[in-house]
């Protein structure tokens, strides 16, 4: 990373996860120099080594957690960060159910610790990752910024507690320039193959189960309802190609300016169901889908799809993906990776994970070498 002070530098939490992960490939590419953290709780660190080979550009990584007010004080201290892209969480609906505090604690306690850091430090730039969840099971589509938000479970809530908190932030404080981007159905992957969604365990969500049924890892997919009130009984989502997704974030940074708080919605503007999720997977990668079609999953909406008027107009982004090309590139990143990102791929030495952040402070030109030959 370029130590000069010409570039913005962006702080990414959640740095290794399957969005981040896909916008800092876009940030780098724009010119931005970008500090990453995450946990690693639901991702690896080999994610950074891809982001090198796949950008030739490298990257600030720390191995920390949007808790430790430490840590991430001592970044903003070492780092001219000007604005934050705030990733970082847990967004597993049914583990929220289960174990709603540690939702609250990670996601709410997680973004007040960081909030509290950028305002000691002036930085009051943030782009924040929300989600169609707040919406609940809308009563109608397409859903506009402005439709009812009705959070079915902790989840969606710590979502939507986040953007009130967002909202209550900005208008105490004219400095503060944020944007909620709530995004649909993220899928897809990078077109090299190289860079994906890599879920530990049984995959929750729709695609990933479908490319490892697909490669052979799992028998069948099972179908949560064949009798929704949809024209093939099930339900609908907006699926988003992730790399459009990454460049809706670089549209909302380079325009927080213009605004105090926004809320953006991130939608192609169509409704795909699962039955045609299905067979244009089927159809792109030549691969039949065994199915079979199962009780409703608890908590699920019917139906959800995005009018994304509001980005276009106050970004200038829309969505240039199709759902062919979606599931084209989440094959591939599957048949190139059937293990998802290994471990062992990228040995960062257990001395550079524990560097001492004062050292950087004395020597930040070796430590950029240090972190372009590790990264
Ligand atoms: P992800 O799990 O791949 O990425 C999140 C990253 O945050 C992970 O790498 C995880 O290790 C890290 N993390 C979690 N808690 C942390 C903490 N306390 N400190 C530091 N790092 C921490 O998920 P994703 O799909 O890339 O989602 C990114 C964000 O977008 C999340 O906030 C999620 O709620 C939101 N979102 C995702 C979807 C989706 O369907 N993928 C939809 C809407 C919103
Ligand atoms: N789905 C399914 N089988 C699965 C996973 C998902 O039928 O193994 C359905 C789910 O009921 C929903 C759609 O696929 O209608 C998208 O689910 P996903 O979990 O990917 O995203 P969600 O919209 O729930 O966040």
């Amino acid at each position: 990373m370029s130590t000069s002070q010409s570039r913005p530098v962006v702080l990414i939490t959640g740095a290794t996860g399957f969005i981040a992960s896909h916008t800092i490939i876009q940030l780098l590419e724009e010119g931005y120099d970008v500090v990453g953290i995450d946990n690693l709780a639901n991702s690896k660190k080999a994610v950074i080594n891809r982001i090198t080979a796949l950008s030739d550009r490298s990257i600030i990584f720390r191995p920390v957690d949007i808790r430790d007010e430490k840590a991430l004080d001592e970044l903003f201290t070492v780092y001219p960060i000007n604005s934050v892209i705030h990733f970082a969480g847990y967004k597993a609906v049914g583990e929220s159910v289960e174990d709603p505090m540690l939702y609250y604690s990670n996601n709410m306690k997680g973004t007040t610790i960081l909030l509290e850091v950028m305002a000691k430090h002036g930085v009051k730039n943030l782009v924040f990752s929300s989600s169609c969840t707040v919406y609940g099971n809308a009563e109608q589509c397409p859903i506009t910024e402005e439709s009812p938000l009705q959070p079915g479970n902790p989840y969606g809530r710590t979502k939507w507690m986040i953007e009130h908190m967002l909202s209550d932030l900005a208008a105490s404080d004219p400095e503060w320039h944020i944007t909620s981007l709530r995004y649909f159905n993220p899928i897809g992957a990078h077109p090299s193959g190289e860079m994906g969604e890599d879920p530990s365990g049984i995959p929750n969500n729709l695609i990933p189960y479908i490319t490892q049924v697909a490669i052979g890892k799992r028998e069948k997919l099972y179908v949560f309802g064949g009798d929704y009130p949809t024209e093939d009984g099930t339900c609908i989502r907006d699926y988003i190609h992730v790399c459009d997704l990454a460049a809706g974030h670089i549209a909302a940074l380079e325009s927080l300016h213009g605004n105090g708080y926004e809320v953006i919605n991130l939608g192609t503007g169509k409704g795909y169901s699962v039955l045609e999720v299905i067979r244009t997977f089927e159809k792109v990668s030549g691969v039949t889908i065994p199915y079979e079609i199962v009780d409703r999953r608890e908590g699920d909406a019917v139906e959800v799809w995005a009018d994304p008027t509001k980005a276009y107009k106050k970004l200038y982004w829309r969505a240039l993906f199709d759902l062919e090309r979606m599931c084209n590139d989440a094959w591939l990143w599957q048949l190139r990776n059937p293990e998802g990102y290994r471990s062992n791929e990228l040995p960062f030495a257990s001395s550079e994970d524990q560097f001492s952040l004062s050292t950087i402070i004395d020597h930040s030109t070796k430590i950029t070498l240090r972190d372009t030959k590790t990264a």
